[in-house]
């Protein structure tokens, strides 16, 4: 089973030891980032292991690793030997790992860390890439038995991470430990186990002086909790969302407390990437069970799907990915899920005699004018691209025009109620407005497909005129629901409906 590391990069012994009682229930292990420590701190390393009471690692990163040592490597090294001095015959009370980098070469170093049973970790790290061969780079790490060869890598694309899994698979069963860094790499801290890592890396990244972490990183409960690390084995069923850059999502939490509840084998993983066909290949890669699809590929997706429900293949827009002997089917679950949100909202039970504006014409939209349609309303479409407003809009007979003076116009006739499906407003850009230029009567209903922000500018906007408003929340979660039914053939467990 792969272990939980977490890495103290405090600027003192004694802090680094309050945050690891802070996660100790969660950890197996920790490493003692010494390049973090103030420097007279430095001096009271050796006695660090028995104070940790669980196995620490010593580490001293070079700032050209991604670490914060700057000195030179005499004194690193010296270091290093101080905290391999003096071992005793108790081993707890010795480190019980030494992070050496592949391209350091001491030989009294390594002589002392064998004769105490300290174990090497033969690291290499590369924060531009991934490297040309991975798997090869591995097997030369291992100089002899007993070392565990680390790499540690920064994918610029999700093919690197790709690369990184078939790497994984090609080298099974060796002691090793291999991560992707950043963000693209997350789910390689979560999959360690399926990589067959030794352990994972967490980051106390909730405290504030704990610097050092990479973008990405989870912290220990995180790990366990949200991710269910320790439940996660070789049999487990892999799910999760694909977008991109999809630094928000709910979505794990969502099916991963669901899975728990339900005591389901599967996770549910982030897979930002850059790429549908790097994803789609790397899906077969990992035998993925299933996905949720979302920005920006809910129409990329549909050449690779073998089989679609009729609803997607006249939306042209597939949000849930299953996978099937033949390949992939696609489903979309964002139609059910936003009308059965906006019509308990309004309470009503269709749109008849709404006039309604929809904003966007991406995915999102294509759901949503799907259903204003079948739920016999009367809509105009505003886009940016002009183009795709009247492609949308077109097999309905809906109005339609750009985001623009002339589209705010029209807006007089389709103002009970205003559906925003843009991502314009959504967490990190808390500034954007699609829709600026119209003023707010008071009257409309307003809803926005964005659910981070609680409340996009747009709908801020739309409260302070009166209007009552509502967030892509709800819809998200009963999409969400419905995906759950699709991957797994049975209702979302009512009982949790009821904790929500
Ligand atoms: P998408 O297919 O990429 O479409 C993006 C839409 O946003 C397009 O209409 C695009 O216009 C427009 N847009 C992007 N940047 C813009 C800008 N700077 N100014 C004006 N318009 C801009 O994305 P999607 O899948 O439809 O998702 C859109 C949003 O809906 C996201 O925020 C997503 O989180 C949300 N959503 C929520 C739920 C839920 O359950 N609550 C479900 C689905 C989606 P152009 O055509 O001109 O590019």
């Amino acid at each position: 089973m792969a272990k939980i590391c977490l890495c103290l990069t405090g600027k003192t012994i004694a802090r680094n030891l309050e945050v690891l009682e802070k996660y100790r229930k969660y950890l197996d292990m920790v490493e003692l980032r010494v390049d973090y420590l103030d420097p007279d701190e430095k001096f009271l390393i050796r006695r660090f292991p028995e104070m940790a009471g669980l196995p620490v690692i010593l580490t001293i990163r070079r700032l050209m690793d991604g670490g914060n040592f700057a000195g030179g490597e005499g004194s690193r090294i010296s270091l290093l030997s101080k905290g391999l001095a003096f071992a005793e015959a108790d081993r707890r009370h010795n480190f019980a790992y030494v992070d050496l980098e592949d391209d350091l070469n001491v030989p009294s170093l390594e002589e002392a860390a064998r004769t105490f049973g300290t174990r090497i970790i033969r690291s290499y790290h590369n924060m531009q890439g991934v490297g040309d061969d991975i798997e090869g780079r591995l097997r030369s790490m291992f100089h002899v038995g007993d070392e565990i060869a680390k790499v540690a890598v920064m994918p610029q694309t999700f093919d690197d991470v790709h690369r990184v899994y078939q790497a994984a698979r090609k080298t099974a069963g060796m002691e090793k430990i291999l991560l992707c860094m950043g963000h693209l790499g997350t789910n390689t801290s979560i999959l360690a186990e399926y990589l067959d890592s030794y352990l994972s890396y967490t980051a106390a990244i909730d405290e504030e002086d704990f610097p050092g972490g990479t973008a990405g990183q989870l912290s220990p409960r995180d790990l366990v909790e949200l991710y269910r690390f320790r439940d996660v084995g070789s049999q487990t069923k892999i799910y999760g969302v694909l977008g991109y850059p999809l630094k928000i999502t709910s979505s794990p939490e969502f099916f991963n407390t669901v899975f728990s509840f339900e005591k389901i084998d599967a996770v549910y993983v982030p897979f930002p990437s850059d790429s549908v066909e790097s994803f789609m290949k790397f899906a077969r890669e990992i035998n993925l069970s299933g996905a949720s699809v979302t920005v920006p590929y809910k129409e990329k997706v549909l050449p690779y799907l073998g089989h679609k429900t009729a609803e997607v293949e006249s939306l042209g827009a597939c949000n849930t990915l299953i996978a099937d002997s033949q390949g992939w089917s696609g489903i979309n679950t964002d139609t059910r899920g936003f009308s059965d949100s906006l019509l308990q909202f309004i309470g009503a039970r269709d749109f008849r005699k709404k006039r309604i504006t929809i904003v966007g014409a991406g995915g999102a939209a294509k759901a949503v004018a799907a259903e204003v349609f079948r739920l016999k309303g009367k809509a105009l479409v505003l886009n940016r691209t002009l183009i795709r407003a009247r492609e949308l809009a077109a097999p309905y007979r809906f109005a339609w025009g750009g985001l623009d003076g002339l589209g705010v116009e029209l807006m007089n006739g389709f103002n009970d109620i205003i559906i925003q499906t843009t991502s314009v407003g959504m967490a990190p850009d808390l500034e954007g407005d699609p829709l600026d230029l119209y003023s707010f009567k008071g009257t409309e209903v307003v809803m926005d497909l964005i659910y981070k922000p609680e409340r996009t500018r747009f709908l801020t906007r739309a409260a302070a005129a009166g209007c009552r408003i509502l967030n892509g929340h709800d819809m998200l979660m009963r999409q969400a629901k419905y995906q759950y039914s699709c991957f797994f053939g049975k209702e979302y467990p009512s009982k949790l409906v009821s904790r929500e």
